[in-house]
């Protein structure tokens, strides 16, 4: 059986001991002898570097030949398999900006019934095409930009992540 230092001259499987991710190193694309080794994740579909210290101390070698056969599989199907990657990222992503902002819109009401002022609708900012931006929340203090994508159909200011557009509620009555 081939030593470490020489099996690692070639192309190998190797598993990182300390998040378990499974990376691919590549003579053709990495220089073995480098001070910083780079590795193909086959987890995250990204390269990951290391120190070379680093990477003989945690990154031990597939030596189950069918596992490092079937890593080298997914290997070789990198291209797509990436592609699917990003597509579940961002299909990831759009689910949380949705949650985020039915979050907000909540908030929204909320405010305005707390200002004692009527919903009135909101409407998407996205074709806009500009990003709007107002200096700082008056309601919650925080820097502010279009974070919703929303504005508030009574005033049309932007809906702040604490729900605050700019309405405000009505002075007292005589
Ligand atoms: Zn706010
Ligand atoms: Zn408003």
């Amino acid at each position: 059986m081939a030593t470490r230092s020489e099996a690692r001259t070639g192309l190998w499987v190797g598993r990182h001991t300390a998040d378990s991710d499974l990376l691919v190193f590549d003579p053709s694309l990495a220089d073995p002898s480098a001070d910083r080794l780079s590795f193909y994740s086959l987890t995250q579909h990204r390269v990951r570097v290391f120190p070379r210290a680093v990477a003989e101390e945690r990154i031990r070698e597939v030596t189950d030949a069918k596992g490092a056969a079937q890593a080298l599989r997914t290997y070789e199907a990198r291209e797509a398999l990436r592609a699917e990657h990003l597509d579940e990222m961002n299909v990831e992503r759009a689910a949380r900006d949705d949650r985020q902002k039915e979050a907000v819109l909540r908030r929204h009401t909320n405010y305005l019934a707390s200002i004692g002022r009527p919903y009135e609708g909101v409407r998407s900012t996205a074709e806009d095409g500009k990003v709007r931006r107002r200096s700082s929340c008056k309601v919650c203090g925080i820097a502010l930009d279009d974070f919703a994508h929303t504005a508030c159909n009574a005033c049309d200011g932007v809906l702040c992540s604490c729900g605050a557009c700019s309405c405000r509620a009505p002075a007292a009555r005589a």
